[in-house]
């Protein structure tokens, strides 16, 4: 595969299966994953190859929600399988969305159809992030249950900017993807392949090669870098639910960045103008994407998706 215009990497935020207001009841999920889905058809519409990957952030917690109410009954399990469920719950949910759009809209035959890959993101033993946890998962607790669990079950846990007390796991760095021979050939064989769903389900690898899940979190758009790179696509896509990347982000004098060289903007990432949880590795993984040899970088909102990959719409990074 060549860096060609025509492969794309979407990355769906979390507004591509929760949005403000919702309860988080299937039909709220249908409906967003639907919405995700048209962006992801007109993009294929328009002749574009696309691999998609999104975000797991809240159905990671409610995993773990789960897990943590039904202990008593039902041994609770591990992140990397937590992570695995996710990748299966919303894997399923966007690939029928947009099969059904297919069908519906006579496509069948411009491509083979979406499927979803279980995923596995490859960290490093000795990443720094082991001895520093900073991700926010599961529920809230009382400052006198957060000491008892710290104890109970060796859990990291810091009050969150919300307020409570919440589990912080590491957030080690992705640096490669496990199973991208195999997502190659489905895209060159025609298929919307999901992928590195959550950031991929972390694993390290042991020294005869085996490879073993570990208790952490990805950043979705740090590991979505990871792939783009290795299937050398052309544009690299994020889409989420604000219109760009801006300097001085709600302050009045934000201002949003149209078209920008991947120099400038990490000169901007440098001082400090995109929060560590949300902008931050948008701008990261935007500024690697370019400097690993990618052509563009795109950001912008999800509902624009198509005009956001264009360049139409959204903040566009390129080299220089
Ligand atoms: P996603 O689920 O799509 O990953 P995030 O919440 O992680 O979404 O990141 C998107 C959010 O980043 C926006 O809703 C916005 O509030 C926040 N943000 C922080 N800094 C900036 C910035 N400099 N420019 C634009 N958005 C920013
Ligand atoms: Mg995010």
């Amino acid at each position: 595969m060549t860096r060609d215009e025509k492969y794309v990497l979407v990355a769906l935020g979390g507004n591509a299966f929760q949005t403000k207001g919702d309860k988080g009841t299937p039909e709220d999920y249908w409906r967003n994953a639907y919405k995700a889905a048209e962006t992801i058809v007109r993009i294929v519409k328009e002749g574009h190859k696309v691999v998609v990957t999104h975000g797991n952030g809240p159905q990671v917690g409610i995993i773990m929600e789960w897990m943590e109410r039904s202990k008593d009954k039902i041994p609770p399990l591990t992140m990397d399988i937590a992570g695995a469920m996710t990748q299966g719950w919303l894997g399923y949910l966007l690939t029928q969305a947009i099969n059904n759009l297919l069908v519906k809209e006579g496509l069948r035959t411009l491509v083979k159809g979406a499927v979803s890959v279980v995923n596995q993101v490859e960290v490093r033993k000795d990443d720094p992030a082991w001895s520093n946890p900073t991700k926010y998962v599961g529920s809230w607790y009382t400052e006198e249950e957060a000491r008892k669990l710290a104890v109970e079950k060796n859990w990291a846990l810091k009050p969150d900017p919300r307020g409570g007390y919440r589990r912080v796991v590491p957030s080690p760095n992705p640096f490669n993807n496990v199973e991208v021979e195999a997502i190659k050939r489905l895209v060159d064989d025609g298929w919307i392949v999901v992928a590195s769903g959550g950031g991929g389900i972390p694993v390290v690898r042991n020294s005869d090669e085996t490879l073993q899940g570990v208790e952490a979190v990805i950043d979705k758009d740090l590991a979505g870098e990871v792939l783009a790179t290795a299937l050398r696509v052309g544009t690299f896509a994020i889409l989420t639910d604000v219109n760009g990347i801006y300097l001085n982000f709600n302050k009045p004098d934000q201002r949003k960045l149209d078209v920008i060289m991947v120099s400038e903007l990490e000169k901007y990432y440098r001082e400090g103008h995109f929060a560590p949880g949300s902008m931050g590795p948008k701008v990261l993984a935007a500024i690697r994407f370019i400097k690993n040899g990618g052509k563009r970088a795109t950001i912008g909102h999800l509902y624009e998706g198509y005009e956001v990959v264009k360049g139409k719409s959204g903040t566009t990074v390129l080299s220089i």
